[in-house]
């Protein structure tokens, strides 16, 4: 049982008095500046860190969807963080109009090396951090208050002083406090605010001040009100840029981050499918696709998700989870038939360009899925679902009547494979049950068909076991002509027969269902043809090799 908690764990935060904050009734109605940690941030928490080439491959795609900011690696701790800052370098692909941050810890050694690392790209900003928590300054840096402004203006002193006879590149400085949401924000602001009097920030020399839940310990609301209290006491605001590295601790970074967005952050960092140290940082992707679907432009594009997931689970060893938002591969699926029902009649109705689609808020096609994939057929599906999949993938209409028959076939076939089936595998079960069963005891040959109308002869070849076998029947239409070329045991109760596919590629499908004389029930039989004559003769077919294999059909009352 669970020991009482209070006698171990205590808030860690200090909310500030915020009664007037405006936040709450703002909307997101623009982007921030997005930056991707995750070729720093995200690959130190890789079990296995990525390669240069695999971070060459990440750095392709993080411009590809559009990040215009990116912290390319933490090259004073790391030799291969130092080689691949060199090779963009050295390659030129780092765009003009993009800006890549490096880490540095505040010594003059390393802020020396992280300098020298980006020598001759256009836009870098060089990133400092120090810890401004009570509990990380007493415990971990053993300094006061005073000591650590000092370090942080040493610190900031020298990016200024050695950077300064270094021209054609746009110097950048980002200060992260780090433990900002443990610390005193009074602390936090008088720290920061030293920065900005040291660094001078104008719109060609930017100052980010980088406001981070480095381990997520409140509910994102006080996150919001201390970014919003921040942004009222930092000065020359107009010059700084706030930005936020929401942490995912408490399973709210996303939400952290949009409630800080309204508070008043210019820049979001974050790691894409929540990469990043122990659960990860919010991910840009959630943060851009939550805008898009409600009209807004996140200035991001995930319309080539399946290349992006494929590139990021090559480049980290990591999954993306099946109910991930936006990128799992189940999220855009309904699976219940009611769901099904509702997205069926939503689908059919849509016009023009607007999405209005219970239970999918996102149009699949918009990140390059396609919309046959939203009916998922599971044990839950009803028989709209197994329909829908059957006329939207294969363009085969089913009656009702056959969509109850086979529906009887796939719950129990779904609940075998434990899960989904696939649109393929659904047409495999459809093309076993009725079309082309293995273990069917007729199989048709050819026909020759001769009169017309209310009197037509069929004559037909089977293959019936090893033989060939010829029968022939006469009747009104082709149907009742092959029933009585198997002596009459069966009555047709229901056919329909539709056009499969358009064009030169399109087929007849004939449906029929066929009450079998010994015991009056009805047996359901497909037949699919390029033929419009063959098509129906395969259905009747069809039918009576399903009475013969539920043994209520002998191939001897059929005559064979
Ligand atoms: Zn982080």
């Amino acid at each position: 049982m669970f020991a009482d908690p209070s006698a171990k764990y205590t808030k860690q935060y200090q909310r500030v008095a915020l009664p007037d904050r405006q936040w709450p009734d703002r909307e997101i109605e623009k982007a921030p500046t997005w930056s991707s940690v995750d070729l720093r941030d995200g690959n130190q928490a890789l079990p296995s860190p990525m390669s240069v080439v695999q971070k060459r491959n990440y750095f392709d795609m993080l411009k590809q969807i559009g990040f215009k900011d990116i912290e390319i690696g933490f090259p004073s701790a790391s030799q291969p963080d130092f080689d691949f800052v060199r090779s963009l370098a050295d390659s030129h692909a780092i765009p003009d109009d993009m800006r890549v941050g490096v880490l540095s810890q505040m010594n003059e050694d390393q802020i020396s090396r992280t300098i020298e690392s980006v020598r001759g790209i256009k836009n870098p900003t060089i990133h400092l951090y120090l810890g401004t928590s009570e509990q990380f300054r007493k415990i971990v840096l053993h300094k006061t208050k005073k000591e650590i402004v000092e370090m942080v203006l040493a610190g900031v002193e020298m990016v200024r002083r050695k950077t300064a006879d270094m021209k054609g590149q746009n110097w950048g400085l980002e200060f992260s406090p780090e433990h900002f949401t443990q610390s005193d924000m009074k602390d936090v602001v008088k720290i920061c605010n030293e920065v900005v009097k040291a660094w001078r920030p104008t719109k060609d020399r930017p100052l980010i001040i980088n406001l981070p839940a480095t381990v997520e310990v409140c509910t994102p609301n006080v996150y919001a009100d201390m970014i919003e209290w921040f942004c009222r006491h930092v000065e020359n605001r107009e010059n700084v840029v706030v930005s936020v590295h929401p942490h995912n601790d408490r399973g709210t970074g996303v939400a952290a981050a949009e409630m800080a967005m309204l508070a008043g952050a210019d820049r979001v960092e974050g790691c894409l499918f929540g990469g990043g140290e122990r659960t990860g940082n919010a991910d840009p992707m959630i943060l851009a696709l939550n805008m898009y679907v409600q009209g807004v432009a996140p200035n991001l594009d995930f319309s080539k998700m399946e290349e992006i997931i494929s590139t990021y689970e090559d480049c980290t060893g990591m999954k993306v989870p099946p109910r991930y938002p936006y990128a799992g591969e189940l999220v855009s699926m309904a699976f219940s038939g009611s769901h099904q029902d509702a997205v069926n009649k939503a689908l059919a109705a849509l016009q023009g360009e607007k999405w209005d689609v219970p239970y999918i808020p996102m149009d699949p096609n918009d990140i390059g899925r396609s919309r046959d994939g939203i009916i998922g057929v599971n044990s839950q599906s009803g028989k709209g679902g197994v329909a829908f999949v059957m006329e939207q993938n294969f363009g085969l209409k089913l009656p009702k009547e056959i969509q109850k028959d086979f529906a009887q076939i796939v719950q129990p076939a779904t609940e075998e494979k434990g899960g989904v089936l696939s649109p393929k595998q659904l047409w495999d079960l459809f093309e076993a049950t009725y079309l082309n069963d293995p273990s069917a005891a007729i199989r048709y040959v050819s026909h020759e068909i001769c009169g017309k109308d209310k009197s037509q002869k069929v004559d037909l070849t089977l293959q019936v076991g090893e033989q060939e076998v010829r029968i022939s029947g006469t009747g009104n239409g082709v149907v009742e002509a092959t029933i009585d070329a198997f002596k009459g045991k069966v009555d047709v109760d229901f056919f329909q027969q539709n056009a499969m596919g358009t064009g030169t590629n399109a087929k007849a499908a004939a449906f029929a269902s066929l009450a079998v004389k010994t015991d009056e029930e009805s047996v359901f039989g497909v037949g699919i043809d390029e033929d419009t004559a063959a098509a129906p003769i395969k259905a009747v077919i069809s039918g009576v090799n399903r009475a013969v294999k539920k043994g209520r059909l002998t191939l001897v009352d059929l005559g064979l």
